[in-house]
């Protein structure tokens, strides 16, 4: 209380001697952490958390979060599009893509080619040389504002910093106007970023975030942490049919990165490519805070999703992988400790959608399958697993164009889960238009693997709050998206992720399991230890945790 302050309150005490003063003593205001790190592991299911999390180790990072931390089993995304860019997109934003125009991770260019939905042709990339040639990304196309910007906004001193393996990763965590984003390019074999962000690379992403670095954490093969511990759990063999091949990477341990054509590739899809992410983040913290300013650290770990698309998330892999990301969470948390103390960190952590067993999985890896089993929570398929091979479905359907209004080109090229015409066929009569759409969806529906087939022009304007199918639709498809069919599989059909095509398992459904994902919250004083809550909560929590801990 300043002494003015003080001196009124005595001098009003003494001047009613007959009632005492009231005093109303404001609630006492959670502690401020001085680094918020939020965190997004990609392709982390809820029903991978819930099942292998408590298998992990006792001194291993999930562990500790488990003990210091609230575990919110079970949030629920309320798109449909179960990829990593509308996921990370929904966690910053607070809005589904419908609002947030981030639809998918690609869209379809003229030619028919497929691109990043980041990329920018107005920006460069930016390496620890300075800009140089090629386009690089930006978050020019996000409609709404982000936690970052937020941040920005309401303390314009805040010191914000993201990190990912993947542009899509990183961008939306960094928000606007970040201090830095910086990503892995795996042909340059560096971390980098864009003229959207900065013309040159921070000086503390040095030596972390350079070739020197990365190059060093490849100079040892990839071998199991632990086999004992994988060959109890992992329910296939090290080399199950289906698992994918990267450029000479292998399917079998040890991996060695010398046998890779593309060892930035290679980094990405093994345990040592959330290392590279977590030193440059421990970086920041060491070499980009600054005292009384607060911190923002998005940290995006992308290795499990590259692991889990290779290999799928039953192999030996995906088991190595959990846990020594859980060994490198804990020493990253370390670090934490070391450089603020353990109550001057506080951690939001989550993911960007979950995943589904490979189709060449032996039937031990689905359990909830055997005929004893009750139905599963988490909604997993019994029936086939398929990939859809999205350049197949766009031929079917231009030919089905051609038949129904003509020779032409109709079909400009699917991008996963949409399709996209091409201008002639946009500006089409509107007659024929609808024609066009008719036979489109028509044949689409025809597919064995699609579920259901939506015209995007149909959706309604206003979605309800339910989770059914229909809700998830209209809430992922942009009132404008330039996308004329939403193609939905049936469950255990999924988009080929295309690393090793014909190969390894992927995500993208409106299903429970590539929809739940988990959620943490580690802030001491403010947040319950040791607890966790089984009931869903939707995904604008992650958002909303992230705001308090910052104050907002
Ligand atoms: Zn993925």
């Amino acid at each position: 209380m300043r002494p003015q302050l003080l001196a009124l309150a005595l001098f009003a005490a003494a001047c009613t001697p007959s009632r005492p003063p009231v005093v109303t003593a404001p609630p006492p205001a959670p502690p401020r952490p001085e680094v918020v790190v939020t965190m997004v592991i990609d392709q982390f299911a809820a029903w991978i958390a819930a099942e292998r999390l408590p298998l992990l180790p006792d001194a291993g990072g999930f562990a500790r979060l488990r003990r210091e931390g609230t575990w919110f089993r079970e949030m629920h995304y309320m798109h449909a599009a179960t990829d990593t860019a509308p996921g990370h997109s929904s966690l910053y934003t607070g809005v589904p893509p419908r609002e947030s125009g981030i639809l998918a991770n690609e869209l379809v260019d003229a030619r028919g080619e497929r691109y990043s939905i980041l990329r920018d042709d107005a920006t460069r990339v930016v390496t620890f040389d300075g800009p140089a040639d090629g386009a690089a990304s930006s978050i020019a196309i996000l409609r709404v504002p982000t936690l970052a910007d937020a941040v920005r906004e309401q303390r314009p001193d805040a010191v914000i910093v993201s990190v990912s393996l993947k542009d899509r990763g990183a961008i939306f965590g960094g928000g606007r106007r970040p201090d830095a984003t910086l990503w892995f390019d795996p042909r340059r074999d560096s971390f980098v970023t864009s003229t959207a962000f900065a013309q040159a690379m921070p000086a503390w992403a040095t030596p972390a975030g350079t070739t020197a670095a990365v190059t060093a954490l490849r100079a040892a093969p990839w071998a199991l942490a632990n086999d004992n511990w994988v060959q109890e759990h992992a329910a296939s063999s090290d080399d199950n049919p289906g698992e994918g091949d990267l450029d000479g990477w292998g399917t079998t341990f040890p991996h060695d990165f010398t046998r890779s054509r593309r060892p930035g590739g290679a980094l990405r899809a093994s345990p040592m490519g959330d290392v590279a992410v977590l030193d440059l983040a421990a970086a920041a913290v060491t070499g980009a805070r600054a005292p009384g300013r607060p911190m923002l650290l998005a940290v995006s770990l992308s290795s499990n999703d590259y692991v889990g698309h290779l290999f799928g998330p039953d192999s030996w892999e995906a088991w190595d992988q959990l846990r020594r990301l859980d060994a490198s969470l804990a020493r990253f948390f370390d670090r934490l400790d070391a450089a603020v103390g353990p109550r001057g960190w506080a951690l939001v952590l989550s993911a960007d959608h979950g995943i589904v067993t490979l189709p060449e999985a032996p039937r031990e890896a689905r359990p909830w399958c055997t005929p004893a089993a009750p139905a599963d929570h988490w909604a997993r398929p019994c029936g086939p697993l398929t990939r859809l091979d999205p350049d197949a479905i766009a031929r079917e359907l231009q030919e089905a164009a051609v038949a129904a209004v003509g020779a032409g080109a109709w079909v400009r090229g699917v991008a996963d889960p949409y399709v996209y015409l091409t201008p002639e066929a946009t500006q089409l009569p509107a007659e024929r238009r609808a024609q066009l759409l008719a036979a489109l969806e028509a044949r689409a529906q025809q597919h064995p693997e699609v579920e259901r087939v939506v015209q995007t022009l149909t959706v309604p304007a206003r979605c309800d709050e339910g989770e059914s199918v229909e809700s998830l639709l209209c809430r992922s498809i942009p009132a404008d998206s330039g996308a004329a069919l939403y193609l939905q599989g049936r469950a255990g059909a999924f988009f080929d992720a295309g690393y090793v095509p014909g190969r390894g398992a992927s995500h993208g459904s409106p299903y429970l399991f590539d929809r739940a994902v988990p959620l943490f919250v580690r802030a001491p004083g403010a947040v319950e230890a040791g607890r966790r809550v089984d009931e869903p909560v939707p995904f604008t929590r992650f958002r909303e945790m992230a705001e308090r801990l910052l104050g907002l």
